[in-house]
């Protein structure tokens, strides 16, 4: 019996979909019930013939009424038999409907959580969202934390487009770095060259629009600005200096522009192994730069610095003042300066060390286009 229920339930699978099926099981289960009640019915008509005949004419006639039931039980027996095919087929199909149901809340537990691991730590969102927050600030300096964060004419900028194309090449490589390098030069021809007007400066200009693209010693604050998703890419701080230096030298081969990138990714990195602003502190300090400043002075002296060494060490101070994501970005955008570049510096690291409040991510997406929001995806 469950071998040939299993062959029916294998016919109708293969021949209909989901709906079909449930329609042929139904359709079981009402044919075997009709039949079973008028099997039962005639049955009990039988039975009160026979006794009705009995007791009236006490003769062996009454049996007769047996031989008209006969149908009657035939039809039980098959009403019976097509019900519990019906029956065996719908508990086949719940199951089945059940495991579905089971596989698509596992599967969307863990797109929850990825999505969640995504959005809340993550580098290359925070520098996006201080790119897009300090953008109007940068020749606009306002010099306090009271400021707004996402006016009607902010905007993406280079930092962003950039950052975006070092995650492309990242991801494009698929975990083997060894054409780094050129993959790197492929993506930000490819991202960088559809947005021509972002706010790169004359150097990267010229670079991106000459044929031979050779690396012009650059230490301008962009490498430091494009590196974040480095971090999200390696697994020890070799790998993250290795991978730095080799999206950064595309353009900027300077011993500083090359630091720059690599003190950033490497603090967004500690963030990532949940060191302590201390011990992040302490690193940078001892391998890359002195971050003894004093938040008031820079407050109010620090000057328009488009260098990393101008650049880089304000923006890891920012960090490493802060109390939380909103805090830094409001922090980078009071001392001046690059602020988009410092934002998205600063940011990256907050981006990794905080959470990037969601609200945040979904306010600076309002400003990107589909085409760089489908590559960070
Ligand atoms: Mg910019």
């Amino acid at each position: 019996m469950e071998s040939y229920i299993k062959k029916i339930n294998d016919r109708v699978r293969a021949k209909h979909d989901e709906k079909g099926a449930k329609k042929i099981k139904k359709t079981y289960l009402i044919v075997g019930g009709l039949t079973l009640g008028i099997g039962l019915a005639g049955f009990v008509s039988a039975f009160i013939t026979f006794f009705v005949l009995f007791f009236e004419t006490k003769t062996e006639d009454a049996f007769i009424a047996w031989e008209v039931a006969v149908p009657f039980i035939l039809m039980i027996v098959a009403g019976s038999v097509v019900t519990r095919i019906g029956d065996m087929l719908l508990k086949d199909e719940e199951i089945a409907e059940n495991e579905r149901l089971k596989k698509e809340e596992k599967q969307a537990l863990i797109d929850k959580k990825n999505s969640k691991k995504r959005l809340d730590k993550n580098p290359l969102i925070g520098a996006i969202v201080g790119d897009v927050a300090g953008s109007i600030y940068e020749f606009n300096n306002i010099r306090t934390k009271d400021c707004q964060l996402f006016t009607k004419d902010c905007h993406f900028t280079d930092d962003s487009v950039l950052s975006i194309a070092v995650y492309k090449a990242l991801k494009e490589c698929r975990g083997d770095y060894s054409n780094l390098y050129q993959q790197t030069k492929s993506c930000v021809n490819e991202v960088g060259r559809r947005y021509e007007n972002c706010g790169y400066g004359g150097m990267f200009k010229k670079w991106l629009n000459s044929t031979t693209q050779m690396p012009y010693e650059s230490f301008g604050n962009g490498s430091a600005m494009r590196v974040s998703a480095v971090a999200m890419f390696a697994n020890d701080l070799e790998q993250v200096k290795s991978l730095s230096k080799e999206v950064t030298r595309i353009t900027h081969n300077h011993p500083e522009g090359l630091k720059g990138a690599e003190a950033t990714a490497v603090a967004i990195f500690l963030a990532k192994k949940k060191k302590s602003k201390e011990e992040i502190k302490k690193y940078i300090e001892e391998n890359y730069y002195s971050l003894d400043f004093d938040y008031d002075m820079l407050n109010k002296n620090y000057k328009f610095n488009e260098t990393c060494q101008g650049t880089v060490p304000q923006a890891i101070y920012c960090f490493l003042i802060s109390d939380s994501f909103e805090d830094c970005l409001r922090t980078s955008i009071s001392i001046g300066g690059d602020t988009d570049t410092l934002c998205a510096i600063s940011c990256a690291i907050a981006g990794q060390y905080y959470k990037v409040p969601k609200e945040f991510k979904e306010k600076a997406f309002e400003y990107l286009d589909d085409y760089l929001k489908d590559i960070i995806k």
